[in-house]
C-alpha cells in the first residue's frame, strides 16, 4: 500500500513524460492512470486515507482523458435516451391499438345485438364511422343520452367539436320529439312507471307501492339505521318477476364504504326462495375508492345498463368520499359544484332509461346549533336535497325495528313507516 502511495507522488511531477513502471514492468505516460494501478488505489480506499486519496486519483486523470470519458458518457446517455424514446413510441402505439381493439369489440357487441339505439345514433346527420366510435366510447350510444347531456360534457368526454355536438343534440331532440307536450302525454309516461318492492308492505306503501323507476331515491340516516340493508334487499328484489314486485332485471352496486356483503345477499335470496348463485351473478359490483373513481363509475354505467339489463343502480354512499376529500370551508364551493354535477349524471341516467331505479344512501351530519326537532340533516346540504327526487329519512326504533319518514317527494304525502331488519332481510 505504501508502494502505491509513493508511486502516486512520484508521478505527480513531470506529467506527460514517458517512464518505465516498476510495478507492472511496462512503459507508461506520467499523469495517466492505468487499470493495474487503480487496483492499488481501490484497495487503498478500504483504508483510513480513503477520502483524500480518492481526490488524488481524480487529480491524476489528464484533462484529455476526462474530456474523452465525458464524451463517451454523453454519447451513451444520448443512445439510451434515443432508445427510450423509441420504446415510448412503441408503447404509445400499442396503447392506441388496444384502445382501438376495445372500441371495435364494443362496436361488435352492439352490432351483434343489432342494437336499435346505436342504429338511431348512426342515422343522425353527419355521423360517420369515426364520430360513432367516439360517441360510443364516451357512453353516448342512444339518442336520449345525446339529447339530455349538456353539450360541454359531450364535447369533453367524446372529443367532438362544438359545432358537431350542437348539431347532434339538436337532431337527437328533434328525433325524440323533446319539447312541450300535453299533460296527458306525461300521464301516459307516468302510467308506465313500475316499482320494486322493499319486502316490507309498510315501506312499500310509504312509496305508493314500492320504489319507482325513473327517479333518484335517497335514503339518509345515521349509522346502522338500515341504509345498506335496504340497498342489499333491493338488489335481490329487482331480480324478481314483475308479478312478485320485481323488474325482472339486474343490479349495479357501487360501494364507496366497503360494506357490500355477498353473504347478506345470499341470506336475502334464500328468504325469497331464490337460487342465490343466480342472484349473485346478476349483481354487477364496483368499489369506488375515491370521489373521482365514483364519478367515473357512474359515467361508465351508461353502456353497462343496456349490456347487462340493469334496472337498479345503488350508490352506497353518495357523499362519503366527498366529505373526507374536500376538507375545510375553502373547498366547500368546489365540493358542492362537483356533487351537483355528479347528481345530475345520476338524474340524467333516469331520463335516458325511464325503467331504471337509482337509489343512493346518505349519511347525516350533526347540526349542533339545533336544540329542538331533528338534530341531524343529510350531508351534502341543499345540493343533494334538490337533486334527489324522493328523500326518505331513516331512524332507529325498538330492537330490529326502523322508522322511515318521507321527507320530500313530488307526488307522495309525508308519512312514516315502520319496518324490521331480520336475518332474511327487510320485513314488516
Ligand atoms: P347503515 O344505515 O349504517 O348502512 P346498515 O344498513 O348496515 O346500516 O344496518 C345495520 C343494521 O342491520 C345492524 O345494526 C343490524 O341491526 C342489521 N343487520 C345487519 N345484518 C343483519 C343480519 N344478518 N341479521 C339481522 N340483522 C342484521
Ligand atoms: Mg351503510
Amino acid at each position: 500500500m505504501a508502494k502505491a502511495s509513493d508511486d502516486v507522488n512520484q508521478r505527480q511531477s513531470g506529467v506527460g513524460e514517458p517512464y518505465f513502471c516498476e510495478e507492472c514492468k511496462r512503459n507508461h505516460t506520467k499523469g495517466k492512470i492505468y487499470k493495474e494501478h487503480l487496483k492499488f488505489a481501490k484497495f487503498k480506499s478500504v483504508d483510513d486515507e480513503v477520502v483524500d486519496d480518492d481526490n488524488k486519483i481524480s487529480d491524476l486523470l489528464s484533462k484529455d482523458d476526462i474530456a474523452s470519458e465525458e464524451e463517451a458518457l454523453s454519447n451513451e446517455i444520448d443512445e439510451i435516451e434515443e432508445e427510450n424514446e423509441e420504446k415510448n413510441e412503441e408503447i404509445e402505439e400499442i396503447r392506441e391499438e388496444i384502445d382501438e381493439d376495445d372500441l371495435d369489440e364494443g362496436l361488435e357487441d352492439y352490432n351483434d345485438d343489432g342494437n336499435a339505439c346505436v342504429e338511431a345514433v348512426k342515422k343522425l346527420p353527419g355521423v360517420g364511422e369515426a364520430t360513432l366510435k367516439k360517441l360510443i366510447k364516451a357512453g353516448f350510444s342512444s339518442l336520449e343520452s345525446i339529447a339530455y347531456t349538456p353539450p360541454t360534457i359531450i364535447q369533453k368526454e367524446s372529443g367532438l367539436g362544438d359545432k358537431t355536438t350542437a348539431k347532434l343534440i339538436k337532431a337527437s331532440m328533434e328525433k325524440l320529439d323533446i319539447g312541450f307536450k300535453s299533460a296527458e302525454v306525461v300521464w301516459e309516461y307516468r302510467k308506465n312507471i313500475t316499482r320494486i318492492t322493499t319486502s316490507s308492505q309498510e315501506l312499500d306503501n310509504l312509496f305508493g307501492g314500492g320504489i319507482e323507476t325513473g327517479c333518484v331515491v335517497e335514503f339518509f340516516g345515521e349509522f346502522r339505521t338500515g341504509k345498506t340493508q335496504i340497498a342489499h334487499q333491493l338488489c335481490v328484489n329487482v331480480q324478481l318477476p314483475k308479478e312478485d314486485g320485481g323488474l325482472n332485471g339486474n343490479a349495479l352496486y357501487i360501494d364507496t364504504e366497503g360494506t357490500f356483503r355477498p353473504e347478506r345477499i345470499i341470506q336475502m335470496a334464500e328468504g325469497h326462495d331464490l337460487d342465490y348463485k343466480k342472484v349473485l351473478k346478476n349483481i354487477v359490483f364496483g368499489r369506488a375508492y375515491n370521489s373521482d373513481h365514483q364519478i367515473m363509475l357512474i359515467k361508465e354505467a351508461t353502456n353497462l345498463i343496456k349490456e347487462k339489463n340493469i334496472k337498479l343502480i345503488i350508490l352506497d354512499s353518495l357523499i362519503g368520499h366527498f366529505r373526507s376529500e374536500y376538507v375545510g370551508r375553502g373547498t366547500l364551493a368546489n365540493r358542492q359544484q362537483t356533487i351537483n354535477t355528479h347528481l345530475h349524471d345520476l338524474l340524467r341516467l333516469t331520463d335516458i332509461f325511464p325503467d331504471l331505479c337509482v337509489v343512493v344512501t346518505n349519511q347525516v351530519q350533526s347540526k349542533p346549533d339545533v336544540f329542538y326537532g331533528n338534530p341531524t340533516v343529510a350531508a351534502g346540504g341543499n345540493i343533494v336535497a334538490h337533486g334527489s327526487t324522493i328523500r326518505v329519512y331513516l331512524r332507529k326504533g325498538k330492537g330490529e325495528q326502523r322508522v322511515a319518514k318521507m321527507i320530500d317527494a313530488p307526488h307522495l304525502p309525508e308519512g312514516e313507516a315502520v319496518f324490521s331488519i331480520t336475518e332474511n332481510g327487510i320485513t314488516d
